[in-house]
């Protein structure tokens, strides 16, 4: 057995290394508030050596304008005294040796010293996790902040499919306020029956095997406002976690405007599809079934000339001569409109040698190459898959009026290549032309559009909306660059297919 004087001795020992180690801040005072005890961790806690408080009032560690509430509780404490929490539900502060005012959690403890009461007070710096609760707090006055001001509607659900968040813009689309369906199921609200089951079955399918097919993605798809009406919406499903609490939460937005915009666009194309067709059909009727009073005409005048030919005075021979003209000139332009109407007809589509097609053209335009003694250049092409037909008068349109709209007594100098973009070979044919002013660079695309009389220069006006239909019909397009005096860049494209290559069969370069 042992001594009990030394089981106390023994016990003491414990106590005060207990004292001295502990991790938490320790002082004791007694009923006037002077300090009898501090550890090394209040001493370090409050800045001040433990001969610097030992004897000193408490008051020392308590900031100035809460002094006299704390002797006030000091005195109440004594009255009662008992093991609890300090200032419960209060902020609680205490003041270092520097001055600096933190916040603190304190425990009291009591007990007797002789007739001396004593209380002992635990001490916690709470400074850190005050910082981390403001900033939660903050990070969550955030989230509100944007939930208020998003522009989408931000709804989010539980495990079990209740609604916990409805922010102001998922009131304006869909009708409901946060109070009428937080709470309630989403199944309820703002799925349409039809996909009621299934947005069950997929909640639960993510929930048991994680395995999804509409989270993350941008998908459309339609819901209910509060009248019951079904509208289209764009939305993305987010599956988040906080505080090991799974929830879901849609970023959604109305899209009824962009489909009516659609529908309207696509009625339109639809529309100016259908008024292209019968303009063709026209194009073509007209100028199929002009050519026959056309020739009636032509051939009428013949024979008023072989009838007149010795008896015709100066001025009918004339008017002879101008319905001659005339005629001729719209029987060309009936054949212009016909060939523009039968463009395309024939789709087929074959590869095409673009080196083949440029040799051919220019070997068609040997004399007006040699009269005007034109240079021209051209880079290797590739073998491209078109129309036949319409290509060569493609490259032969736009060749020839490199050729024909030449800067008098200039020989012109033209350069055809081509750059092969991701989807389109580009080609460029550039000459040293009149060029042309960039008010007329849409006009002269259009059908019978001229910048010149037939005295300046011959044609009909129709060769570059020929060029247009037929990038068009090869899925690209046709524009220009030019500076007026010095030349012309005509750009056309053509779409890339799979087997088109460099290298063709009749390829001499
Ligand atoms: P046309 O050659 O029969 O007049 P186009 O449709 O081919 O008809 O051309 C329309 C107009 O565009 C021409 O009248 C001319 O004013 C202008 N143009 C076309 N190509 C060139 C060019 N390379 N340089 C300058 N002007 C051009």
């Amino acid at each position: 057995m042992k001594d009990p004087n030394e089981i106390l001795l023994e016990n003491e020992k414990a106590f005060k290394s207990l004292f001295e180690h502990a991790t938490i801040s320790i002082l004791v005072t007694d009923e006037k508030g002077d300090i009898n005890l501090v550890n090394p961790n209040a001493e370090k806690l409050f800045g001040y050596t433990k001969e610097e408080l030992t004897g000193k009032s408490i008051e020392l560690l308590i900031p100035e304008q809460l002094k006299d509430k704390h002797r006030h509780y000091r005195q109440q404490y004594f009255k009662a005294p008992k093991a609890r929490p300090m200032g419960l539900g209060k902020d609680l502060f205490a003041l270092d040796k520097n001055g600096r005012t933190f916040p603190v959690e304190i425990s009291l403890g009591y007990y007797k010293l002789g007739r001396k009461k004593m209380a002992v007070a635990f001490i916690t710096d709470v400074s850190e996790r005050k910082k981390a609760e403001e900033i939660l707090r903050s990070s969550e006055e955030t989230t509100r902040l944007i939930m208020n001001s998003a522009l989408d509607a931000i709804v989010c659900i539980d495990t079990d499919g209740y609604i916990t968040v409805w922010n102001p813009q998922a009131e304006k689309i869909f009708g409901w306020l946060e109070s009428e369906v937080k709470g309630h199921r989403l199944s309820e609200t703002i799925i349409p029956v039809q996909y009621r089951a299934l947005h069950e079955a997929g909640l639960k399918r993510y929930l048991t095997t994680r395995q999804h097919t509409v989270i993350n993605k941008l998908i459309e798809i339609s819901a209910l406002n509060r009248n019951g009406k079904e509208f289209p919406i764009e939305l993305t499903i987010i599956p988040m976690r906080q505080k090991d609490n799974d929830f879901f939460c849609a970023f959604i937005r109305d899209i009824t405007e962009r489909r009516d915009a659609e529908a309207r666009q696509k009625e339109y194309a639809e529309d100016l599809k259908r008024k292209n067709i019968e303009l063709e059909q026209f194009a073509y009727v007209a100028s199929h079934d002009l050519q026959e009073p056309l020739r009636t005409v032509s051939g009428f005048v013949e024979l008023l000339k072989r009838h007149y030919k010795d008896q015709a005075d100066e001025s009918v021979t004339k008017y002879i001569n101008y319905i001659t003209d005339a005629s001729d000139r719209m029987r060309r332009l009936v054949q212009d409109l016909l060939d523009y109407s039968r463009l395309g007809r024939q789709r087929i589509l074959e590869p095409i040698d673009c080196n083949q097609v440029v040799a051919d053209v220019l070997s068609d335009l040997t004399m007006a190459i040699q009269e005007s003694q034109a240079v021209i250049h051209k880079e290797q092409l590739p073998v491209i898959s078109g129309y036949a037909t319409e290509i060569k008068q493609l490259f032969q349109n736009l060749i020839s009026n490199s050729l024909k709209f030449r800067k008098p007594g200039e020989p012109p100098v033209i350069s055809i290549s081509v750059i092969p973009n991701e989807n389109h070979w580009q080609f460029n044919i550039t000459d040293n032309g009149i060029g042309i002013e960039e008010k007329y660079w849409e006009r002269i695309f259009v059908i019978f559009q001229r910048l010149h009389t037939k005295a300046e220069y011959e044609g009909t006006g129709i060769g570059l909306a020929h060029c247009k239909k037929i990038t068009e019909l090869h899925n690209g397009k046709i524009w220009l660059d030019s500076t007026p005096d010095s030349g012309s860049t005509f750009y056309f494209t053509v779409r890339k297919r799979s087997n088109d290559t460099w290298v063709g069969k009749g390829n001499k370069v």
